[in-house]
């Protein structure tokens, strides 16, 4: 009866002889199960580094696995896991064939802590449900992130995107590089600098460097600096929206310094109008149609700086560069004309970027896939308890929107 019960647990754990259940102990008061594994004296036993048979040097202490509730019992494997004595590597203890080295949780329910992980979307939740604490779940979550880097194939890498994010209110700051094509965050690294960048770009491989052809990114001087040195290969792209952003704040300060000149003679004619004119037409409600109209924009200073703003979308739909060039000219003639500084700021700005911004026509490429990440990060965050943490922070984000093969 006890052997058939010992067999019965020892086919639930997968366990393969001469891995064998020698006790089994029910504490029903405390609702846990005790599994006792154990390893036979006189079998051979494998050298974890050359896989050779040895004998047996001695055993190591007991250990403890917690391994998935059976019926609501907490499930622990316990165990003294044999040294194998090898005469090329010394004294080794031996792989268990339920947990991973150094993990007390069992193959099976880091499994299953990993598919609690993403559900319960935060670490906190996901401790609360497995009965763990905080930094255990973080353990597992950490442990499932290096194997996902270590599984993690990078050869289709053509097109990436370089960007920064605030982290943490928005006193600190984070370079992050997503995969453009395969939709995912490749690495994460804390600061905005040059340093910062060379160091993102330094965490892969030469040949991976090497196969890059795009790179999407502000026009930020540390950021173009770096990519001109890890990847001389790769056209930089500036992207549309990053381009559109400044043209945005381009003409919200030309809005802000009329609105108080207007203030000043007591006309409201500005008032509460900022979200008017970030949006495009196609994108306003009937009201905000009827206000926009009635905004005489042909005479107001902020409506020259919006037809500025609005007129150089049509650069992106050009397939030549040499059209798009010719656009540029008029365009730039226009908007270094229009009397408004802060237009005329930006029309230099990608002026000297020019080059650069030209190579979208060729790659189509922008970081608006960052958008969706900055919303999961921006989640990560508002969930996060110990990710004052930097590198908490990026096994997070890594674990989240890496794309990563989690699971043991
Ligand atoms: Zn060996």
């Amino acid at each position: 009866m006890t052997e058939d019960l010992h067999e019965h647990y020892r086919l639930l754990l997968g366990l393969v002889p001469p891995w064998a259940v020698v006790s089994v102990d029910l504490n029903v008061a405390a609702k846990r199960v005790d599994i006792n594994v154990e390893w036979p004296a006189n079998h051979q036993v494998e050298c974890p580094v050359c896989q050779k048979n040895c004998f047996i040097k001695d055993h190591r202490e007991e250990r403890k696995w917690r391994h998935l509730d059976t019926m609501q019992f907490q499930t622990i494997i316990k165990s003294r896991v044999p040294r194998a004595d090898c005469s090329e590597h010394g004294a080794k203890t031996v792989n268990v064939p339920w947990a991973g080295p150094n993990s007390r949780f069992t193959l099976l329910f880091e499994r299953l802590a990993v598919d609690v992980m993403i559900a319960a979307k935060s670490i906190k939740e996901a401790a609360r449900l497995l009965g763990l604490s905080w930094d255990q779940v973080h353990h597992i979550q950490e442990r499932a992130v290096e194997r996902g880097l270590a599984r993690r194939e990078m050869d289709k890498v053509k097109r990436v995107g370089i960007d920064e994010k605030s982290f943490l209110k928005g006193h600190k700051y984070a370079s992050l590089m997503v995969d453009i094509d395969g939709e995912r965050v490749l690495d994460v690294v804390q600061e905005r600098t040059l340093e910062a960048a060379n160091q993102l770009w330094q965490k892969f491989p030469e040949e991976v460097r090497g196969g890059i052809d795009a790179v999407a990114m502000d026009m930020w001087d540390a950021f173009i600096t770096s990519a001109k040195t890890h990847v001389p290969q790769a056209d930089i792209v500036h992207d549309k929206f990053h381009i559109s952003k400044y043209l945005n704040e381009a003409v919200d300060k030309v809005r802000r310094a009329e609105h108080k000149t207007f203030m000043k003679k007591g006309d409201e004619t500005l008032k509460g109008a900022k979200y008017l004119f970030l949006k495009s037409p196609e994108n306003m409600k009937d009201d905000e149609k009827g206000r926009f109209k009635a905004l005489r924009m042909d005479i107001l200073k902020t409506g020259r700086a919006w037809s500025i703003k609005e007129t150089f979308s049509e650069f992106w739909l050009y397939s030549y560069k040499a059209s798009a060039e010719k656009f540029f000219q008029r365009w730039y003639w226009w908007a270094t004309h229009s009397r408004l500084k802060p237009m005329i700021d930006v029309a230099k700005l990608i002026k000297r970027h020019l080059d650069n911004i030209l190579t979208y026509l060729k790659h189509q490429i922008t970081n608006a896939m960052m958008e969706g990440f900055n919303s999961k990060i921006q989640s990560i965050k508002a969930n996060a308890r110990g990710y004052r943490n930097f590198r908490n922070y990026r096994v997070a984000i890594l674990f989240n929107c890496g794309k990563l093969a989690l699971y043991p």
